[in-house]
């Protein structure tokens, strides 16, 4: 895969957008620490709130000090989890009702759903109608 000037720039923009994130969540009470031992927080951080838990990687190809710090290009993700410990979608910018929602939102056909969730593989989060079409896509005796 080449990474072309434009993809280096659009990766720069995904960092700074979840580093905008952590700092509006810090803003809304979530707390934060580093993911990592001997990574710095500012490069991936683990925040919580109200038995949520969000996972940011905001890695920058120079660190705070100048000098190469591994990765050659910026690297960014960001994985949210609920109370229930399924995953639930994220948005940025940072939007705590909108987590809230993603509780009911279902991963696999984005249906806004009432009741119970779906836990499919690791932490998937589905509606009734997907939950058991997606769990009989999976190996026997997967995760049971
Ligand atoms: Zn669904």
């Amino acid at each position: 895969m080449t990474i072309t000037q434009s993809d280096i720039a659009a990766r720069q923009q995904h960092v700074e957008a979840v580093r905008a994130w952590v700092k509006v969540a810090i803003e809304d009470g979530w707390e934060q620490k580093p993911t990592y031992k001997g990574e710095s927080v500012e490069r991936a951080a683990t925040l919580h709130k109200e038995g949520f838990m969000a996972m940011a990687i905001m890695r920058e190809p120079m660190g705070a000090t100048g000098r190469q710090t591994g990765n050659r290009y910026p690297n960014a993700a960001l994985n949210v989890w609920g109370p229930d410990k399924m995953a639930v979608k994220s948005t940025l910018p940072y939007d705590w009702e909108g987590l809230m929602c993603a509780l009911h939102a279902c991963q696999f056909c984005g249906k806004v759903f009432e009741g119970k969730a779906y836990h499919v593989k690791f932490a998937d989060r589905a509606c009734q109608t997907c939950g058991p079409v997606e769990q009989s896509k999976l190996p026997p005796n997967w995760a049971d």
